[in-house]
């Protein structure tokens, strides 16, 4: 009785009270922290637009192919991709690793950013829901270099749309007839938008999305001859893009966002469903024994040969063992960058306000009179 008559005393009350000036900026403190964490704020704010790169660009273009549900006993096997494996002999072909959510966006996400996913990426793999940090798209923007992203669905835009530049966004609709039987969500379409881009010059960085692969398999399952002849002509299709490129001057990254098991499944933890691929070949890129990278390396790999520093999330120097950077004087301060040798990552803007609202909380909670 006599604690509660004490917390509804006059005393307490009053504007001059200690006790209430001390509980102001407490409140606010909190309000504040809970503000910057709200969802589509901190926790998905992007951070400040990164300087200049120090680096040169090891390229004079990146195009970026994913091949959804690219399975990596499929990517490894040179009878099933015959092109691949031939453009693999001038680079580096080599099993990836995704995170344990397997579904498109969460791996996009994952590995466009370097960064991780969560379980909210999955629940929302259908929905729109912008990247956790900045990605390989801001960091090119940044760095000046026009792009093009390609796409059948909408998974660059929901994604990255703070990132890229509206008029960058090709969209291919899916349901247009192909001449290719095989190419059951309009590949053709994807593979002639990446090479009316190839024609301009301006374009730096093309990213493109297939998804005939991924939806073979949910169809027909992985087993069949179905999916083996989308396999194929996915094949087929890296290598006209690959001929319509200079590789002397350009650099050609193939990767799966995740892999898929004989049904044709992901989604989840399951080893097929992590496991894929990737394929890195033309300029910047080291011909050497291939290791298993996980796919959070792509971002720093993208953003190593457009000469920029890897997105914030990124692990440092993922993927620079694949990266040409000691090879001519013209790079040679590329590996003595900071940020290519293991600098921390900027903090995020959100989340240090975030963690000073809740600091300045805790100091204003410690000095404030403990009721009794
Ligand atoms: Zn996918």
């Amino acid at each position: 009785m006599e604690t509660v008559e004490k917390k509804n005393s006059p005393e307490r009350l009053d504007p001059a009270s200690p006790r209430l000036r001390l509980a102001v900026p407490a409140v606010l403190a909190i309000a504040a922290a809970l503000f910057a964490l709200r969802p589509g704020a901190s926790g998905r704010a992007l951070a400040a637009p990164a300087p200049p790169s120090p680096h040169p660009p090891l390229t004079r273009r990146v195009v970026l192919v994913v091949l959804d549900a690219w399975r990596r006993a499929d990517a490894l096997d040179a009878t099933r991709m015959p092109t691949v494996a031939r453009l693999a002999r001038g680079g580096v072909l080599g099993p990836m690793e995704t995170g344990v959510r397997t579904f498109t966006k969460p791996c996009f996400a994952e590995m466009l950013t370097g960064g991780g996913s969560t379980l909210r990426d999955s629940l929302l793999n259908l929905a729109r829901n912008p990247a956790p940090a900045e990605s390989i798209f801001g960091r090119a923007r940044a760095g000046g270099a026009g792009m093009r992203l390609i796409d059948a669905t909408s998974d660059f835009v929901d994604l990255f749309s703070r990132e890229i530049p509206t008029d960058a966004i090709v969209r291919v609709d899916p349901g247009a007839p192909s001449p290719d039987p095989d190419d059951v969500f309009n590949d053709q379409g994807i593979e002639s938008a990446v090479l009316e881009a190839l024609a301009r010059p301006s374009l730096r960085l093309v990213a493109a999305h297939l998804q005939s692969v991924d939806h073979a398999g949910h169809l027909f399952g992985a087993a069949g001859p179905r999916y083996a002849a989308a396999v194929a002509s996915a094949d087929r299709r890296v290598g006209r893009i690959a001929a319509r490129m200079d590789l002397a001057n350009e650099t050609l990254v193939l990767v799966g966002d995740h892999g898929a098991d004989l049904s044709g499944h992901h989604g989840g933890p399951e080893s097929a469903a992590r496991e894929t691929a990737y394929l890195a070949a033309g300029s910047g890129i080291r011909a050497r024994p291939a290791g298993l990278l996980p796919s959070t390396a792509i971002a720093g790999l993208v953003t190593g040969l457009l000469g920029d520093c890897p997105p914030s999330a990124a692990p440092p120097g993922g993927a620079d063992a694949l990266l040409a950077l000691n090879d001519t004087a013209r790079v040679r301060t590329a590996s003595i960058c900071p940020c290519r040798s293991g600098a921390p990552a900027r903090s995020r803007p959100g989340l240090a306000a975030a963690g000073a609202a809740l600091v300045l909380a805790g100091i204003a909670g410690s000095s404030a009179p403990r009721p009794r």
